[in-house]
């Protein structure tokens, strides 16, 4: 069994995050290191997937799911419920935790603004 990550350790509640959605299959918290006034990863609680690529062969309706909360968070939360939504795929795209995660970010975005 592969290590943990640490977002596996923010779903079984043994680190602290500060989590703004949660259901069954989906965890959504704020982002440590902010890159936009509003920062929030959507998560799916299964590790199953190391990546959206993976992700999305393997379970199409979980992703359209975090597609979905993300739209929910930025309404609550965000610029007039505008978004960007970033999935680092790989080393190289600066993906660093490869546990299937989307970034959602909103509020006075520059153009060349990604996560
Ligand atoms: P990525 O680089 O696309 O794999 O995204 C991983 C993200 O997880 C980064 O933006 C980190 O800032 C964020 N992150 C890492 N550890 C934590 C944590 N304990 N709580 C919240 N966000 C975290």
């Amino acid at each position: 069994m592969a290590e943990p990550t640490v977002f596996e350790k923010i779903i079984a509640r043994e680190i602290p995050a500060e989590i703004v959605l949660e259901n069954d299959r989906i965890i959504a918290f704020t982002d440590i290191h902010p890159q936009a006034p509003m920062h929030v990863l959507v998560v799916p609680k299964t590790a199953r997937y190391r990546d959206v690529v993976e992700l999305a062969q393997g379970d199409p309706e979980l992703l359209a799911e975090m597609v979905q909360a993300a739209r929910a968070i930025a309404r609550e939360r965000g610029d007039g419920g505008d978004f960007r939504l970033v999935f680092n795929t790989g080393e190289l795209a600066g993906q660093t935790v490869f546990h299937a995660h989307a970034h959602v970010l909103a509020g006075s975005l520059g153009e060349g603004s990604l996560a």
